[in-house]
């Protein structure tokens, strides 16, 4: 439902809860973050109920800190609102983790075939399927932008889906289909949001992305391609935010 991603220098956690707390108006049921620390290891927190829940479990078991983060706020489609259906979703032994607004369509029949080579699921989403199925292909290419590619094409129905991997720290990639996903743009940092008020305390600087397109984000810059990794252009635009 709600949806946050941050690569730069600052620790990501408080700029995730904070940037989910500015979407809490949409309304949710569970909400998670992940973080890649310091020393390259995949962090991850996720609990049915309010904000302050998982707020709550920080504080009484810190993550560490780390600079590239993923923040989620789910109103459950598939699976009902429990700690395990809540995003983020991990795969490749936990190195990876994904998270989603929307609907995969096709989600029973990618699962199907999943199931069939020996994969097995935690949750019962929609969302955990892409990212096991991003596992998969990450574990084949080792390449994060480009196996993200190839399963957005494969996805059917609504999504705003977000991911990053251990192995490849200070990258999140973006992908939308008939679901939002705009670019906040930093000085060293850049965020993702399913809409500017994931990041407007940061920048007004955003750029908008079209339909089926991805986005890869690092602390230096973005950049913005097709399904079938063509460079696209662009559009800047400056938020207008009264707060
Ligand atoms: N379909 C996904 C789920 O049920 C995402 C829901 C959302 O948009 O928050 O977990």
């Amino acid at each position: 439902c709600g949806i946050v991603g941050y690569v730069g220098s600052r620790d990501s956690q408080a700029i995730l809860l904070s940037g989910l707390a500015r979407l809490e108006y949409r309304g949710y049921d569970s909400a998670g973050i992940a973080v890649i620390d310091g020393d390259g290891d995949l962090g991850m927190r996720k609990r049915a109920g309010k904000l302050q829940v998982l707020r709550d479990d920080l504080n009484a078991h810190p993550l560490a800190d780390g600079t590239t983060g993923i923040g989620h706020t789910r109103w459950a489609t598939h699976g009902g609102p429990t700690d395990e259906n809540a995003h983020p979703h991990l795969a490749d032994d936990d190195k990876l983790a994904v998270i989603h607004n929307g609907i995969i369509e096709n989600f029973a029949e990618l699962k199907n075939e999943l199931l069939a080579e020996g994969f097995t699921f935690r949750s019962e989403t929609d969302t955990e399927v892409a990212a096991v199925l991003l596992g998969r292909e990450y574990e084949a290419t080792h390449d994060l932008v480009g196996a993200f590619r190839t399963v957005a094409a494969r996805l059917e129905g609504a999504f705003t889906l977000l991911a990053m991997h251990r192995d490849e720290p200070g990258l999140v990639v973006g992908a939308r289909r008939n679901s939002p996903l705009v670019i906040g743009l930093g000085e060293g940092e850049n965020f993702l949001g399913s809409d500017v008020a994931a990041f407007v305390e940061h920048t007004r600087n955003a750029l908008a992305i079209g339909q089926d397109e991805i986005v890869a984000i690092t602390p230096a810059g973005v950049e913005v391609t097709d399904f079938d990794g063509n460079t696209v252009e662009v559009e800047p635009f400056e938020v207008v935010w009264d707060a």
